[in-house]
């Protein structure tokens, strides 16, 4: 199977390729040719393990891996990372589900796909006979960061640099990254929010030739979530819900099953798209957002309008503007050509407006929905009194936007709800919303007081890095993260 760039179908290159590069030749990102050959028939999902379940798709989307070779992957990504090799356990929680993402490493949904990102592509580099070392650059809004850092570290013929907004991240989510050990890996701030850090590493992929020559010995890469290597494992746990669904009678294979998905960049929704287009039957997928509701304004309208202004808010990972993953879904609903014009008006002009045809193809498929944060703290408590179950600020958006939308349904069908974070990540945003209580944000004292508040148990790597000392303090201006990445790649 080949990837096609979203802006140009004539841009073509092998899955192991699509990895390495990060994103498309033209500036656009790698979509598969086509979804006929990635069908998964979920009767087939009785007999699977877990592991299996990612065996198949990653083996799907990355036709020119062997089978040994997947089945490695997927085993130095998950066996004795995630408890029980389970990247999603289902909990009910009241008439829904929640599924749990957030039991790996960094205690965040991200590790599910940066977990197995550096094994693929060493794997890739390999099959390419790429001798030079694979330098990944990642733009973070908190999350991303430390579990590329952690999926990272220490792996042979690989570096990475993370750029973080100054703005806008908790001090646990700055403590995880500016602790992480390894000889390969650096943390650098950013002067500026997330949309400029990712900007700055947007612009520097798209100069990548200049930077070729300045750095000889090195490629670049990325781990953000426009890699199709990091999209593809996230597909794995919407299977994997719905096997779970199956077994315990919730559903009968073929039923539909709704997802509401907190987003940001829209990686972990569009898994879910591919997983219906694989076959899983998806009814609607929920697009949650924050009161950065660029997707919730493009959802109802047809218009994206990314000159609005930005918001910090309490579920920080979701704070973006321009969701680089979306241009994938514009890809398969309005085709290639129109992708190309539509991202060209949006980097002219800031903004761009489907056809009314193509906004009732994406309707069919999608439903949307924000909440602000005040809505997102009166959730955390009610669903804590009501059911005692414990959520973060991120699901709290999600668990909002759901219950809003099944009181538009007459019939709203099986709800999963998808769980981002861990609740003591965001312990602040937690007890503020459980106490009313604003407290300053001193990491790990209210890690500590979120537990005696509850009862429910640290996640162990958390408490893990209260002891670390930071060994990263570097900070650049948004137009010099270019001239930090030449200094760090030479060396
Ligand atoms: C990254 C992140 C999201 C958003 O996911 P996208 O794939 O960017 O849409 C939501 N919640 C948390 C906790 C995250 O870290």
């Amino acid at each position: 199977m080949f990837y096609l760039s979203t802006r140009d179908k004539a841009i073509k290159v092998l899955p192991s390729q699509a990895i390495l590069n990060g994103i498309a030749a033209d500036g656009g990102l790698n979509i598969p040719e086509n979804f006929d050959e990635l069908k998964f028939n979920p009767q087939e999902l009785e007999s699977m393990s877990n592991l299996e379940i990612s065996e198949r798709i990653l083996g799907g989307f990355f036709t020119d891996f062997t089978k040994e070779e997947i089945k490695e992957v997927v085993k130095k990504a998950y066996v004795g990372k995630f408890p029980d090799n389970d990247i999603a356990p289902l909990s009910a929680v009241g008439d829904d589900f929640v599924m749990e993402l957030y039991h790996g490493p960094t205690c965040a949904f991200k590790d599910v796909a940066l977990s197995a990102l550096p094994h693929l592509m060493i794997k890739a580099k390999e099959k390419n006979n790429v001798d030079e070392t694979v330098l990944i650059l990642t733009a973070t809004s908190g999350d991303t960061g430390s579990a590329a850092l952690t999926g990272f570290a220490d792996v042979p013929g690989t570096k990475i640099i993370v750029f973080y907004p100054k703005t806008g991240i908790s001090v646990i989510q700055e403590r995880q990254m500016t602790t992480c050990k390894g000889k390969n890996v650096n943390v650098c701030a950013v002067e500026g929010n997330f949309d400029d850090a990712q900007r700055g590493v947007k612009q520097i992929f798209a100069n990548a030739e200049k930077l070729r020559e300045e750095m000889p010995g090195i490629v670049l890469s990325s781990a953000n979530s426009i890699n199709i290597g990091r999209l593809a494992p996230q597909i794995a746990y919407y299977f994997k819900a719905y096997k779970e669904l199956m077994k315990n009678g919730t559903i009968k294979c073929g039923e539909p099953v709704n997802f509401t998905v907190p987003t940001g960049n829209f990686g972990d929704i569009l898994a879910g798209y591919f997983a219906k287009k694989m076959g899983l039957p998806v009814g609607k997928l929920i697009c949650a957002s924050n009161q950065n509701d660029v997707l919730t304004e493009f959802f109802e309208t047809g218009i994206y309008r990314s000159k609005r202004p930005f918001h910090i808010t309490k579920s920080p990972s979701m704070d973006i503007l321009v969701s680089s993953n979306l241009e994938r879904l514009i890809c398969m609903v309005a085709g290639h050509e129109k992708t190309k014009e539509y991202m060209k008006k949006l980097a002219e002009t800031g903004e761009y407006k489907l056809t009314s045809q193509e906004h009732g193809t994406m309707l069919a498929e999608f439903d949307s929905g924000c909440a602000n944060d005040e809505e997102t703290l009166a959730t955390i408590k009610s669903v804590y009194r009501e059911h005692e179950y414990l959520m973060d600020t991120h699901t709290a958006v999600a668990w909002k936007v759901c219950q809003d939308w099944k009181q538009t349904q007459t019939d709203p069908g099986v709800n999963v709800i998808l769980s981002t974070a861990s609740p003591y990540k965001f312990a602040g945003s937690v007890i503020e919303a459980l106490t009313g209580q604003k407290l300053e944000d001193t990491g790990f004292e209210l890690m500590y007081k979120l537990h005696e508040m509850t009862g429910s148990a640290i996640p162990e790597s958390l408490e893990a890095i209260k002891d670390m000392s930071p060994l990263h303090n570097d900070v650049t201006d948004k137009n010099e993260m270019q001239n930090y990445i030449i200094e760090k790649g030479r060396n």
